[in-house]
């Protein structure tokens, strides 16, 4: 594939030296050379075969929007043993499923419930899982696939949330794609969470709730259970503030729940 990109590319840079040297177009050269180069940059974009590591189908609507629109066709690709538990991982791979058949997207899956293997790899790293193993290991995964599967290039869903931890993953894949010699195609795909969220509930696609492991559904559950005490004490429920609470409460860098509550009741309901 890449050697196709390089002969389309030569071709048309010949096709453009021969133009430029019969002086046919010498005095519109500018217009031309920039016809060319979008010219190139949109068949580079046509041929290119993306693979998309994809976390779930709602984070892939504005990531697939925004890759058509450049004209590069992505094939997305299930990886996730982060989801937990087994009824949470069916629901969102079998949404995914529906929904790239519903926009017509090539799927590719490695189907892996991995939940023994998961948690044997960050119990001593709670805190860190996510940089630690969450992100490298599926990311890794992709850019394996891709190599042994003819892919020229790869991108991730997870560059569309605006919960992780986006300079990271960039850093991430940007060293897997040096040692893959596979391209990574970044975007910020963040600018259009938003859209991506609307249009995902007006079609009625499944919403999680957490980002995926069992870490994360306790900290996301304690989270809502504080903003909704902060609402009804008539606070303000910013991510800064509820963090802050759920930081106030780590013992030894685990979050008790227990602990919480109380804080929750002394910092907010001290009137009551
Ligand atoms: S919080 Fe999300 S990214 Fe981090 S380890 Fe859990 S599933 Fe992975």
């Amino acid at each position: 594939m890449r050697m196709r990109k390089r002969i389309l590319a030569i071709s048309l840079s010949f096709a453009f030296l021969i133009l430029f040297s019969s002086g046919f177009v010498c005095f519109s050269l500018p217009v031309i050379s920039s016809v060319f180069t979008g010219l190139i940059s949109i068949l580079y974009n046509i041929a290119m075969k993306l693979l998309l590591h994809t976390c779930c189908a709602p984070c892939s609507i504005y990531c697939i929007k925004e890759l058509r629109s450049e004209d590069i066709e992505p094939t997305l690709f299930w990886y996730n043993p982060n989801i937990h538990p087994y009824a949470e991982y069916k629901a969102r791979r079998d949404c995914l499923r529906e929904y790239a058949k519903v926009v017509g997207v090539g799927l590719r899956e490695e189907d892996a419930y991995g939940l023994d293997e998961f948690v044997c790899n960050v119990y001593d790293k709670i805190t860190t899982r996510c940089e630690d193993y969450c992100y490298p290991m599926r990311l890794r995964a992709a850019f394996e696939y891709a190599k042994t599967h003819g892919f020229d290039a790869v991108s991730t869903t997870l560059l569309y949330s605006i919960y992780q931890k986006h300079e990271y993953i960039d850093d991430l894949m940007t060293g897997l794609a040096e040692e893959y010699g596979i391209e990574f195609v970044y975007r910020d795909f963040r600018e259009g969470w938003q859209e991506g969220q609307d249009e995902a509930r007006r079609i009625g696609l499944y919403m999680q709730k957490y980002c995926g492991c069992v870490f994360s559904e306790e900290e996301s559950g304690l989270g809502r259970e504080i903003g909704r005490k902060m609402k009804k004490a008539g606070v303000s429920p910013t991510n800064a503030n509820v963090r802050k609470i759920i930081e106030a409460n780590k013992v030894d860098n685990i979050v008790r729940p227990s602990l919480m509550a109380e804080t929750v009741q002394r910092e907010f309901f001290t009137e009551d």
